[in-house]
């Protein structure tokens, strides 16, 4: 049997699609309409009853950014930053203790956020990237592998912002900043689950669709590598 195409929802141009209405179609790479197996499998495990609570409050929350939801002529009109969002979303799952992963870079901006979530009567818990103050050379990196090249510097420690916060017993986590790939460590080494609150893009101000948004002009430079 031939292998099925891979699933590309991404390159998908149908005016009604599988996913969204009962009548929509799908193109030949359509995982709604060509991978049903998947999404059978993935059904089972929203019946584990914290993954299906988690996944319920998600969608109130979801919801709940947009105001005039019953309104005929339904227009979208969202009314919360994703600060709010994510202290909404923290008191519907009953969560006290919120663990703040941040960026050495973003350090202002997680204290605000800490101060937030403090007079919104949340417990932060917050742990910088450079934690436990480990040289870059313990991962193998020399000298010219710096970011200051011939100075001292220490490794952004993604392992150990998620060991402190399990340590810490934190109900949620939320991530400010870290860099690609240490933001992947994180998500795999905390115990609670995590969710994002800024994206750092060191040139766009921490705001990497800009990049997408002006690919036809000043950005072209990404399809033509
Ligand atoms: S699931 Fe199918 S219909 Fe929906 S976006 Fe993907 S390819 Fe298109």
């Amino acid at each position: 049997m031939a292998p099925k195409p891979d699933p590309q929802c991404a390159l998908c141009r149908m005016d009604s699609r599988a996913c969204i209405s009962k009548e929509g179609k799908g193109p030949s790479f359509c995982p709604t309409l060509h991978r049903a197996e998947d999404a059978e499998r993935a059904l089972k495990k929203y019946q584990d009853p914290e993954t299906k609570d988690f996944a319920k409050a998600a969608s109130l929350q979801e919801a709940e950014c947009y105001a005039e939801r019953d309104a005929q002529h339904h227009v979208l009109k969202p009314t919360k930053t994703r600060v709010e969002e994510i202290i909404e979303f923290s008191k519907r799952m009953g969560y006290k203790r919120i663990g703040v992963a941040f960026c050495g870079g973003l350090f202002s901006e997680a204290h605000t956020f800490a101060r937030i979530l403090e007079k919104n009567g949340l417990e932060p818990v917050s742990v910088c990237c450079k934690v436990g103050g480990v040289p870059k050379e313990f991962l193998g990196l020399e000298d010219k592998d710096k970011i200051r090249i011939g100075a001292y510097e220490t490794m952004c420690n993604p392992i150990a912002q998620a060991e402190v916060l399990n340590e810490a017993q934190t109900d949620f986590n939320v991530l400010i900043g870290l860099c690609v790939g240490h933001d992947s460590l994180f998500f795999k080494h905390a115990k609670a689950l995590t969710t994002v609150l800024v994206t750092k893009d060191r040139v766009l101000g921490h705001n990497p669709v800009a990049a997408l948004y002006g690919v036809k002009v000043y950005f072209q430079r990404l399809l033509k590598p």
